[in-house]
C-alpha cells in the first residue's frame, strides 16, 4: 500500500519517533505550525476515526498515553496543547491513514 503514514510507521522511511507502544507511533510534522506539532499514527492502517470504535480498551489507554508523552517530552504538558484530526475534505484531511496532530508551544488562535 502506498501510504507514507504506514511507510514511517513500518520503518521503511526513516523517522526519529518522539515515542512509539504497541498500536501507535509519534513523530514530529514535517511541515510544523508550532514548536510542538506531532503527529500520533496508528501502526494499521485506518483511514477513519470512526474505524477508532474497533480499537480495545487497551489501544485506546495507548492512544492517551502516547500523546500524554509527547506533551510530556515536547514541554507543553503544563501549559497546554491541542489535538486535532482533519477528517475528510472540508476539514482538509491530506493523509488518508488516521492521524492526531498534537500542537503546542504557543498560544493557539480560535478554530474555524
Ligand atoms: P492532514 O491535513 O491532517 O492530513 O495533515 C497531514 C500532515 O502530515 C501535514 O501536517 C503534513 O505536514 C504532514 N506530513 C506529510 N508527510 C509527512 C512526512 O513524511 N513526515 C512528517 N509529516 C508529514
Amino acid at each position: 500500500m502506498d501510504c507514507v503514514f504506514c511507510k514511517i510507521a513500518g520503518g521503511q522511511i526513516k523517522s526519529a519517533f518522539v515515542s512509539e507502544n504497541e498500536d501507535f507511533v509519534a513523530f514530529d510534522d514535517i511541515n510544523p505550525v508550532a514548536s510542538c506539532h506531532v503527529l500520533v499514527v496508528p501502526k494499521r492502517h485506518i483511514k477513519s476515526i470512526k474505524e477508532l470504535s474497533g480499537f480495545s480498551g487497551q489501544a485506546l489507554k495507548n492512544l492517551l498515553g502516547i500523546i500524554d508523552t509527547v506533551t510530556d517530552e515536547k514541554g507543553v504538558k503544563q501549559t497546554g496543547y491541542r489535538v486535532i484530526v482533519n477528517q475528510g475534505s472540508d476539514a482538509g484531511q491530506e493523509v488518508e491513514h488516521l492521524h492526531f496532530h498534537v500542537i503546542g508551544g504557543r498560544k493557539l488562535g480560535r478554530l474555524g
